[in-house]
């Protein structure tokens, strides 16, 4: 069989026609969806078999628009807290110079940081469980196989790797923003940022850069799935571009995306969302233990 990066890109996108009722369905099926006939499988279905698939329009608009609408979500959610802190203080009897020293003092807080950031997760989850609605079933089926248990050796496995790698770059790296910004908020709500950190997260960006991202280029080709999915997952956690301090912690950035992108491609969603969720629970557990012992 011929098998080449052309070929591969049509096996991505094609609509596959039923040989026994002429129904199209997306390539990624594994059988018809109106007649039930099972497909005799393409390389693309055979590579992709662990993968959940939402439709290419759909895994496009996860993709480029998880990030975007979070980004702007929490935006709008610290544009309501900055005005509603103000009103408060407003009303408190602050005005002038007194006014915008208590706000900026107020904003740069644990509270306020832990609100702005968790209620922008909370809108962002349940927006994203509107987008999809009609796959949670499909979603959730990923977790009923026995490779799902795969994503906690991929946890552990990215936990050790990336500890390494950072004792490596820690000869020259401070601590990064992003860690800095967490410790504060750990220190003063420990279970909620482990909560948080742990269950949370790893959905929301489990759901952009995997179900949406990686899906989407796989159609494409394995290769650029593999270091698009872990360039941009980098990108997305780095703070300040502008920080050479802070591109000393890109290779450990740049590693979690791609040992995600592994996790997907072996053991499905649940399996990476597993591994996530174990890899942050691993770093927030040596983190609690940093600050409070
Ligand atoms: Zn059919």
């Amino acid at each position: 069989m011929q098998w080449d990066w052309a070929k591969q890109w049509l096996d991505g996108f094609r609509p596959h026609k039923c040989p026994e009722c002429g129904a199209e369905s997306d390539p990624t099926e594994t059988k018809c969806p109106r007649c039930g006939k099972d497909f005799e499988a393409t390389p693309f279905m055979r590579s992709s078999r662990n993968l959940t698939f939402l439709g290419a329009p759909k895994e496009l608009a996860l993709s480029l628009g998880g990030y975007v609408l979070l980004m702007f979500v929490s935006l709008v959610v610290s544009l309501a807290v900055t005005a509603l802190a103000q009103s408060v203080l407003w009303q408190g009897g602050l005005t002038g110079a007194a006014l915008s020293e208590a706000l900026s003092k107020y904003l740069s807080s644990s509270s306020a940081l832990a609100l702005v950031n968790y209620s922008s997760y909370a809108i962002f989850l349940l927006l994203l469980a509107l987008f999809l609605w009609k796959d949670w079933p499909r979603i959730l089926k990923s977790f009923h196989s026995k490779r799902v248990l795969l994503g906690f050796a991929f946890g552990v496995g990215l936990f050790l790797l990336s500890l390494a790698l950072s004792s490596l770059l820690a000869i020259w790296a401070e601590p990064s923003q992003n860690q800095e910004t967490n410790d504060l908020m750990t220190k003063d709500f420990p279970v909620l940022v482990f909560l948080m950190t742990v269950f949370v997260v790893p959905i929301a960006e489990e759901a952009i850069y995997r179900l949406g991202l990686f899906s989407f280029l796989k159609r494409v080709s394995p290769i650029l799935a593999y270091v698009l999915g872990a360039i941009l997952f980098a990108m997305v956690h780095m703070h300040d571009l502008s920080s050479a301090n802070e591109w000393l912690n890109f290779p450990v950035y740049l590693l979690g995306g791609a040992v995600l992108c592994a996790a997907y491609d072996h053991s499905g969603i649940g399996g990476s969302y597993l591994a996530h969720a174990t890899y942050n629970a691993l770093a927030i557990t040596i983190n609690l233990i940093g600050i409070f012992a």
